[in-house]
């Protein structure tokens, strides 16, 4: 049998010509059997790495992702490039489960999609250890470390996966760990001595700017008139990407808005205007970028203050994917740093206040003392705000410790789609006998979407809505009515956060936070902080390389782009000895580099002032020190 090459399913499948750097690196580890972790950046290509391997092993490849908004597309994605996969989490039916699950049973899938919290069913876990599994991919695998900015608790249930299947290979990928997340991670999965592929973080093309003003208004309207091109505005409240582009569009600037809270139909028109270059400026929350792909994006602007680098990295890191010049500018302004301390003491709550949250929670769901274990209950916390008298700043953070202590599993991503299937035979339709209404909405649906029989499909009321010229209430009834006599199966969307039960109800005195759940997380949070702190207020120099080495890496030369290495350049242009600096490097360059003692000698000058000038060369990037002896030199020697 001949056997086929990555590249082959690459091009076969995706039509890319070849592989981008260490996706094939940890390809060829991943088909060795190794445990592997796999670090590149947002839109840098972690999916083929996975998908690709699926198609060559023989088993089924199981994809474990947080992201439950975007499976759906993601496995659509793959079916139209012919390859076969399916997804499970908690918010589908019954059916739609074990419609997948035989496809995974009959070997008609490749992958299998699940969502975290989905191990934690133990006839889940039944049914899945009898299937032939060949890989294990952990994706955003930052979430199952409690010192990422991301920690998911239920993404700890995955080493119970990897207990099942000893002897299959994990794939842990992730855009953003810091060391001691990376090391979390192979520790939590049980890794064994993985290999660890990596590209830097650098994006040689970004310029980024800190921008210190009381009117940041003003200053996006000016940036902008400055940078043309695609920009992205983030902001952090749903209400002030509204505000903001409304206040671009008084200026002249093209601009829509963009957060979790828009309808599906709403989303998918803004981001298809915008991505077309139809809209030049979208101003959104973090949840704008998930997914999103756009090359040719020229500005990044963070009118906020970001709660982490990693998560700052990452949205400012969609500018400039074409790899030509880009900026990403943040904004600040006087109160950020006490902006930042608040934030802090919102996230942790006093214990006691989260005691009676949870007190409060169970009883406006009716759970009694004892029961609820494994029961999923929707949530609507704006509703248990006002009926109790809390801020959802209060109890959104509550409900987030209490998830991390193991109490509930608490869900706050927004709606899932409505979906539809015919559960009817194509034949026995004909013979149907249907009120006027319901047969127009039912052939609406069969003309639109082909692939209905045979599977859920997602569908849009107000599409339909507008396509047969009746109310959207109109719709959803003839849907129900279309349900109750069997002839489909609607699930409307839903558009309430959820919680599960872990526990059964507990007496609030009971309830534990430990520290590694509650101190320990607030330190680390602390020290995220702290780094924001130091890249946008601190005096360390080139912005870059401050990230770079929050995340663990060695820069030796500073950016030469962001504003602190601009400004510099500035000073020296005006205040530097232009002939002492270009003696110093005609020197350097020759063979065996340079010592801090020789360029003073042969330039006549006292050591301190050798030691300042290489120094500043260095900074700027002029000079790279290239031998042991000048590093050595230019490390220990202090300036007398
Ligand atoms: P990530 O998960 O790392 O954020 P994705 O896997 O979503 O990134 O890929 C980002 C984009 O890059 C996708 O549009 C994908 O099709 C494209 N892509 C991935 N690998 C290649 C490749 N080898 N050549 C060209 N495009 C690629
Ligand atoms: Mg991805």
């Amino acid at each position: 049998m001949i056997q086929t090459s990555p590249e082959e399913i690459l091009r076969k499948h995706w039509g890319y010509d070849s592989f981008r750097p260490l996706q094939r690196d940890i390809i060829d580890s991943v088909l060795a059997g190794r445990d592997t972790i796999g670090l590149l950046p947002t839109g840098g290509g972690k999916s083929v790495t996975f998908q690709v391997p699926a198609m060559l092993l023989p088993g089924i490849t199981v994809v474990v992702t947080p992201l439950i908004s975007l499976m759906k597309d993601q496995v659509d994605n793959l079916n139209a490039v012919g390859i076969r996969a399916v997804y499970l989490h908690s918010g589908l039916t019954l059916r739609e489960t074990n419609l997948a699950l035989d496809r995974c049973r009959l070997r008609k899938a490749r992958l299998l999609y699940i969502s975290p919290e989905k191990l934690q069913s133990p006839s889940f876990a039944d049914t899945i250890r009898l299937f032939d599994i060949s890989l294990i991919v952990v994706d955003e695998a930052h979430c199952i470390s409690q010192w990422g900015y991301d920690f998911r608790p239920s993404y700890l249930r995955i080493a119970s996966l990897r207990q099942m299947f000893p002897k299959v290979p994990v794939l842990a990928l992730t855009a953003s760990a810091t060391p001691e997340v990376l090391d979390d991670i192979a520790a939590r999965l049980s890794m064994d001595n993985p290999a660890v592929f990596r590209r830097s973080f650098t994006r040689d093309n970004i310029s980024y700017i800190v921008r210190d003003t009381d009117y940041k208004e003003g200053k996006i309207v000016d940036i902008l008139s400055k940078v043309p091109g695609t920009a992205i505005v983030y902001v952090r409240s749903r209400r002030r990407t509204r505000e903001l582009a409304d206040m671009l569009l008084r200026e002249g600037v093209s601009a829509s808005f963009y957060h979790a809270g828009l309808l599906p139909e709403e989303k998918q028109e803004r981001q298809n205007a915008w991505k077309s270059g139809e809209i030049r400026v979208i101003v959104a929350t973090n949840a704008f970028g998930m997914g999103i792909d756009k090359p040719d994006v020229r500005l990044v602007i963070h009118c906020d203050i970001p709660p982490s680098l990693e998560e700052y990295y990452q949205e400012a890191g969609r500018a400039g994917r074409d790899g030509l010049p880009a900026f990403a500018v943040l904004l600040t302004c006087r109160h950020d740093k006490a902006t930042l301390s608040r934030r802090l003491s919102e996230a942790f709550p006093e214990k006691d206040t989260i005691r009676r949250i949870y007190e409060l929670t169970c009883n406006f769901l009716d759970i009694a003392v004892g029961e609820g274990y494994n029961k999923v209950f929707e949530f609507n916390i704006s509703l248990f705000c006002t009926r109790f008298g809390y801020h959802p700043r209060v109890v959104a953070p509550a409900l987030r410790l209490l998830s991390q202590a193991g109490y509930i599993d608490y869900s706050d991503e927004v709606t899932t789609r409505s979906r539809v299937m015919v559960l009817m035979q194509r034949h026995e339709l004909y013979d149907l006998e249907l009120p006027d209404t319901a047969d127009r909405v039912l052939q609406a649906l069969l003309r639109t979407s082909t692939g209905i029989f045979a599977d859920y499909e997602i569908i849009s009321e107000p599409l339909l809505a507008r396509h047969l010229a009746i109310s959207e209430q109109t719709v959803y009834e003839n849907m129900l009515l279309l349900t109750r006599m069997h002839v489909l199966h609607y699930i409307p969307r839903q558009t309430s956060p959820y919680i599960l039960f872990t526990t059964s109800r507990e007496e609030p005195k009971h309830l534990l936070f430990p520290r590694a759940v509650y101190e320990d997380q607030r330190r680390r949070m602390q020290l995220r902080i702290d780094a924001v702190r130091r890249f946008a207020f601190g005096h360390d120099g080139c912005r870059v390389n401050t990230m770079l080495r929050y995340f663990g890496e060695n820069p030796t030369s500073p950016c030469g782009k962001c504003d602190i290495c601009r400004a510099d350049r500035k000073n020296t242009s005006h205040n530097g000895d232009a002939t002492l600096r270009q003696r110093a490097i005609a020197l350097a360059s020759q063979p065996g580099g340079i010592t801090v003692d020789s360029l003073a000698e042969a330039l006549r000058l006292p050591a301190a002032t050798a030691v300042a000038t290489i120094r500043q060369l260095v900074d700027e990037g002029l000079l790279t020190p290239r031998d042991t002896a000048f590093h050595a030199d230019f490390n220990t020697k202090t300036p007398h």
